[in-house]
């Protein structure tokens, strides 16, 4: 990875862009795009545009969203904060967090509180933590001044960011999937001077898709696209994961390309092909069904789109500590970019 690419990753991680409320991320996404793309814009729905040789007559759309799973605050009572999720979590893993709530007066430190061990009964600690067993302490206890400190509605990311642990490995909150939002920028960056005949190539970071794929949805509709990609992360092998689960798929071997009802054949054969001509490292997925990805919501759009997912092998998914190994991020940049270079007059996605 490039220094000057991994700088914006990085800022890219870390800004806060839960569910509904991407402002940060989508903000430096989109400065990114405009260094380089022909035209970059937005939608009613908050997703972000960005387009190569929009006059060309057979569209691809890339999509990744930018959004991360994070909470919103739902009321203010006894001087703390109750809250809701935006996305789907695992409650046993959310007390005991630091978070950050984003208030239109600046951040707001917080961390996630909970009844202590020996306060509980024996019944409790058997329990899974529910959202009315938590709150968010702020230190602020007057109630006046938390109200004016903070409002309904704000919304709240864990206080993580991202970091280097070991090899290629990184850990970061919101990996998925702003992942995949820097990669389909990347793939942009890369075709940005090469002849693209008639294909005009759009780059979407999609939102709201922790909450059922609905920026794809509209971003989908207005493209129009005849094909697309969409990028996102899954799950892999890890001690007590197995392959009856996972698939054969870990961290470090490459992008993850699918197969299934919900990817186009034709499109999943050019992927493989490539893969092989230009010496690309991959990994084969199975998927029986429409994926929970922005991949499902494209292929159902506007009479129908020619799909392929692919994905970025992550450890721990929806906690502040998911993992990602850049060896797999370079496989799918590579990937998408010869992938479309192959594109020719002559490829149909029809069945
Ligand atoms: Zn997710």
């Amino acid at each position: 990875m490039k220094k000057s690419s991994m700088t914006y990753l990085e800022k890219l991680l870390n800004a806060p862009s839960p569910t509904g409320y991407e402002d940060g991320a989508r903000n430096i996404w989109r400065a990114e795009m405009k260094s380089f793309a022909d035209k970059v814009y937005g939608d009613t729905h908050g997703n972000s545009f960005a387009v190569l040789n929009e006059k060309g007559k057979r569209k691809v759309m890339l999509a990744g969203h930018i959004d991360e799973i994070g909470f919103q605050v739902q009321s203010i009572c006894d001087g703390v904060i109750k809250f809701q999720p935006l996305g789907g979590f695992d409650t046993n893993i959310i007390p005991g967090r630091r978070v950050i709530i984003h208030t239109a007066k600046g951040d707001v430190p917080g961390v996630i509180g909970k009844k202590a061990i020996h306060l509980m009964s024996a019944d409790e600690r058997k329990k899974t933590t529910e959202f009315r067993d938590m709150w968010i302490d702020t230190g602020i206890y007057d109630e006046e001044e938390l109200k004016k400190t903070v409002e309904i509605g704000d919304p709240i990311t864990y206080g993580y960011t991202l970091e280097h642990l070991a090899h290629d490995v990184y850990v970061g909150r919101g990996v998925d999937d702003r992942i995949g939002a820097f990669i389909i920028g990347e793939v942009l960056r890369n075709l940005k001077g090469k002849n693209l005949g008639d294909l005009a190539v759009y780059a979407v970071a999609t939102v709201q898709e922790e909450i059922g794929l609905r920026g794809a949805v509209t971003a989908a509709g207005s493209i129009k696209p005849e094909f697309g990609f969409a990028v996102d992360v899954c799950h892999c092998l890890m001690p007590g994961v197995g392959k009856d689960v996972v698939g054969d798929v870990t961290m470090g071997s490459g992008a993850v390309v699918t197969r299934g009802p919900n990817i186009n054949p034709k499109l999943f054969d050019l992927v493989v092909k490539t893969a092989g001509k230009k010496n690309i490292a991959f990994q084969r997925d199975a998927a029986c069904r429409g994926t929970g990805t922005d991949a499902n919501a494209m292929q159902l759009s506007s009479g129908g789109v020619a799909c392929q997912l692919i994905s970025i092998p992550n450890r721990y998914m929806h906690t502040p500590v998911e993992l990602f190994d850049m060896k797999d991020v370079e496989s799918a940049i590579a990937l998408m970019t010869e992938t479309i270079l192959a594109v020719d007059k002559k490829t149909s996605f029809v069945i």
